[in-house]
């Protein structure tokens, strides 16, 4: 909604309008200047915006219509290891599909987070558990030299290089025929008279502009664009950590057996390289720990738990990214002072905060910890999760993506219909992997059939999730 005006025009028209002045300063711009910046042909842009205006002390957005940036079959919402498996996966049905990533780069937490660790893979046994679209990302960083290390070594799970996973995903998007808007943030969503799902809104460089969509999927990991549409969710607060990956290190920090990678832990231990690997995270907040190692030769990954903090609140969010970084500074100051480690420096701390959970979905179904514990089967199971913490491996349930009452929407990633407790092991990545890829084949097959979310063939998304290599339990 610009106007493109001369700069002659621009001239005449501010003039007019009762002054004209140097962009950036309130000093007057001489008739004489206006007029020989007027000759040299350039266009002027002026942007009719409808600010927001300013009415006593109330601040209101007035009506305006947005230009339509797209129309597509699939809208996939954030570009984390959910949306990136929905949107591909949706794509390889044949449909259209849209991926909207508010940061530069995709992968979310598992690239920006800097989360490398591929945690429950695997059931009681040590066996693994969840293929399809994550066997699928490990056999493409497998190929990449310092991609991934770990693999097959069960009970220790496989960690990757977070610029490995973010070139795989940059060459996935370019090849697969996705439509991609990155440095894009999804702030709103559109819903017809019916109150079902038509689109989302978005904010970018490019102003205020929405995308129309047949079938919406929220992977935003915060339910940002079911909550604006208006479906139930439970918003939850957990640790919020800040993970970062530090250099010249030869320590690692030995966590074994199975935990949770988000709770201090009481058993851990420091050893050195080559005598074993942590089969988890090992939690560190600013006590000099050396995190663990990652397939970068000298370079370490330390999470960290952080505390309990509101992930849907910018003042939180301010002070922990502000907080956080001091603390990683320090934690590593103290790691330098141990004999050995005087070399050791902070490579980088993740661009992004370390938000666990925000906002669960009030689904169709909410898987609990009771029925997890228990082994519960369920007849539409679309996903599997290997064992984690205290708790068994388990299926998960296609009415987790399902909101109970909004329309052509589905959820996928940590953001899915569970009580908090599962919720804690369905927000890891290979989980999320595998809900996004169920999430975005349920997605096409919408289209296809001509069917709601709700109503889509709980057999035909089975059967193309083990066409795909999903294993369901
Ligand atoms: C500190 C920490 C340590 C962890 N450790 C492990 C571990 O060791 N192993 C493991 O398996 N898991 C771990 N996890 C969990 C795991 O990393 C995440 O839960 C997982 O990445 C979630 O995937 P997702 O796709 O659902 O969400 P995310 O990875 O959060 O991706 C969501 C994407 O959506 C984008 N987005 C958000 N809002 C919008 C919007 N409004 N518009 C557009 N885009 C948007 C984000 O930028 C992001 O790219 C850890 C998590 C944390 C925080």
């Amino acid at each position: 909604m610009a106007k493109k005006l001369t700069r002659r025009e621009l001239m005449q028209h501010s003039v007019a309008a009762g002054g004209l002045f140097a962009a950036g300063s309130l000093m007057p711009v001489s008739p004489a200047l206006a007029n020989q910046a007027s000759q040299d042909g350039a266009e002027i842009t002026q942007t009719d915006r409808s600010p927001a205006v300013l009415d006593h002390d109330k601040v209101v957005q007035p009506r305006r219509e947005l230009p339509v940036l797209k129309k597509t079959g699939v809208l996939v919402v954030g570009g984390g290891p959910a949306g990136t498996a929905a949107a591909f996966s949706a794509k390889r049905m044949g449909v259209d599909v849209t991926l909207v990533e508010r940061y530069g780069y995709l992968g979310g937490l598992a690239t920006g987070g800097l989360v490398l660790g591929i945690f429950p893979l695997y059931d009681r046994n040590n066996k693994q558990v969840i293929f399809g679209f994550t066997e699928e990302m490990m056999k493409k960083l497998d190929v990449m030299k310092y991609g991934i290390i770990d693999r097959h070594k069960a009970p220790v799970y496989p960690t990757f290089d977070a610029e490995a996973m973010k070139y795989i995903l940059a060459d996935m998007t370019l090849s697969s025929g996705i439509t991609a808007f990155l440095d894009c943030w999804g702030v709103d969503a559109i819903v017809d008279g019916r109150g079902a799902v038509r689109g989302a809104v978005f904010e970018s460089k490019s102003g205020r502009q929405a995308i129309l969509a047949d079938i919406v999927i929220d992977c935003s990991g915060d339910g940002d664009i079911y909550a604006a549409a208006g479906a139930a969710f439970e918003k939850v607060k957990h640790n919020i950590g800040l993970i970062s990956r530090i250099g010249n290190i030869e320590e690692v920090d030995m966590a074994p057996g199975r935990g949770s990678e988000g709770l201090p832990r009481e058993h851990t231990f420091v050893g050195k390289i080559g005598t074993g690997r942590p089969s988890m995270g090992r939690v560190s907040d600013f006590n000099g720990h050396a995190g663990n190692s990652t397939p970068a030769p000298h370079v370490n990954w330390l999470n960290m738990a952080g505390p309990v903090g509101d992930a849907l609140d910018v003042e939180n969010l301010t002070e922990l990214e502000l907080r956080h970084r001091l603390g990683t500074w320090n934690n590593v100051e103290k790691l330098q002072k141990k004999p050995g480690n005087e070399k050791v420096y902070l490579t980088e701390t993740a661009p992004q905060l370390g938000v666990r959970l925000s906002r669960l979905l009030d689904g169709a179904k909410k898987l609990t910890y009771a029925e997890i514990q228990s082994g519960a089967k369920f007849k539409d199971v679309i996903g599997y999760s290997g064992a984690y913490a205290l708790a068994p491996e388990f299926q998960i349930p296609y009415g987790c993506l399902v909101p109970s009452k909004l329309e052509n929407l589905l959820a996928a990633g940590r953001c899915i219909s569970a009580e908090f407790k599962v919720a804690d092991i369905t927000r890891l990545i290979p989980v999320c992997w595998a809900t996004g890829q169920a999430a975005g084949l349920a997605a096409a097959l919408c289209i296809q059939d001509n069917v709601k979310p709700r109503n889509v063939s709980v057999a035909k998304l089975q059967k193309l999730l083990h066409e795909q290599g999903a294993y369901l339990g």
